[in-house]
């Protein structure tokens, strides 16, 4: 399932009940009532709207906590258990959240259409109601916690103000711009092509958290020089990525004139290869394989000999020739089974080059058509990374997720754009 899919409903009411000074008022979808008749409207957030009767007639909002003796208890609209107001006093105040605005009430952290998303306690600390994996209290850390800007007042109610910043992080970019820089060494000298092209390659992987769990757990990305001819290399005992620099700078002129996947003729004849001009993120997958679990690895294995098998019945190689790509006859370039001629070599190439396609719109809706299995196991990794990667990251992908969901970097239509 993709976050589309699950996002919430438009109407933000919990349902349960109000205790008021002895009195039981229902709560339905955030419509409160009293023996039958409506009085007013809550939000997930505490905020109450429209009340009259024993709530008071007000038609401004107002927050629960001004309404001695008024108590919610019930769950939210995802199901979790919420109790308003909470237990201890908090701030309450405006704050800014990777660049979206959030408020908070008394220590509930909600968004500007009142769902609530989280707590913000007074020393700064962040958690997170995770509604999509039922967690309802993620506590963030200086790895998962986006940068936060709050201004207001502490629950004493005197004037308080916070910051939390990205160790290394520039704070006139966002959280997918900053970790794409991060893991791309020397990222500033490079030319402002140079740069679209890192950007556009790494956007997907940044803004999902994998890239910065790859980036702490397997190393970074550099340029420069690689021998043997290869356009980049990953190295088996550091984990870190050289990209060498002269076919990394052919490589941008190559993808602008013949796009993303290019056609190419072969010298044997009449057989043509499919080349796919994506070396930053093909070696980023050599990476990301690393942190993959061992079942996950074996099923990509399982998909890669299924892939071969048919690609050597179907189109097996030309005599003389002696490398390993897939190579074929030009009027069967929509009918291959690998992606890209070179992907057929080993599971490793495989898999970077189904990730490298898979980075790119355009990648991701040819690998889609040709190897539909692949491409769901992929839209898996950045929808539910959890279930994908080795268990010493589940917890770390599982807060960044629920953190850069509501940073606004994670979002339904990632996958769509
Ligand atoms: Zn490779």
């Amino acid at each position: 399932m993709t976050p589309s899919a699950i996002e919430r409903p438009q109407v933000n009411g919990p349902s349960g009940f109000i205790e008021l000074n002895g009195q039981m008022l229902l709560v339905d979808y955030g419509k409160v009532y009293l023996d039958g008749t409506p009085i007013g409207f809550l939000y997930e957030d505490g905020v109450l709207k429209d009340t009259n009767g024993p709530l008071g007639a007000s038609a401004a909002p107002r927050a629960i906590d001004v309404i001695p003796g008024c108590v919610f208890r019930g769950i939210d609209t995802t199901g979790m258990p919420l109790e308003l107001p909470f237990a201890k006093p908090g701030p309450t105040g405006g704050l800014n959240y990777n660049g979206v605005p959030l408020n908070v009430i008394n220590g509930r952290l909600s968004t500007q259409d009142h769902r609530l998303v989280g707590e913000f306690e007074e020393d700064g600390t962040v958690y997170l109601r995770d509604a999509i994996n039922k967690a309802p209290r993620r506590k963030l850390d200086e790895h998962t916690q986006l940068a936060t800007f709050f201004e207001g007042r502490n629950g004493k109610g005197e004037p308080f103000r916070r910051e939390f910043l990205r160790p290394l992080y520039k704070a006139d970019k966002n959280y997918s711009e900053n970790e794409t820089i991060r893991y791309f060494e020397g990222f500033d000298a490079l030319t402002s092509v140079q740069k679209r092209y890192v950007m556009d390659s790494l956007k997907l992987w940044s803004s999902c958290g994998l890239l910065q769990i790859v980036r702490k757990s397997e190393g970074t990305a550099a340029l420069g020089s690689v021998k043997h001819g290869a356009a980049g290399a990953t190295g088996v005992r550091t984990g870190n990525v050289t990209l060498d620099r002269e076919e990394f700078e052919k490589e941008i002129m190559l993808i602008k004139r013949f796009g993303l996947l290019a056609t190419v003729a072969t010298r044997w004849k009449p057989y043509f290869e499919v080349r796919l001009n994506l070396v930053v993120s093909h070696e980023y997958g050599h990476q990301l394989e690393f942190i993959l679990s061992q079942a996950t690895q074996e099923k990509i294995d399982e998909l890669y000999r299924k892939q071969l098998s048919l690609s050597e019945r179907r189109f097996p190689s030309p005599r003389s020739y002696d490398g390993t790509s897939e190579l074929l006859p030009q009027d069967k370039i929509l009918d291959r089974i690998f992606i890209s001629g070179y992907a057929r070599q080993s599971m490793h190439e495989y898999w970077a080059e189904c990730v490298a396609a898979f980075s790119m719109k355009e990648g991701r809706r040819a690998l889609k058509e040709l190897d539909p299995a692949i491409s769901h196991m992929l839209e898996e990794l950045v929808t539910a990374p959890e279930k994908m990667v080795r268990a010493v990251f589940v917890d770390q992908i599982l807060d960044l997720q629920a953190s850069l969901r509501l940073g606004n970097e994670l979002s339904g239509n990632l996958l769509d754009s």
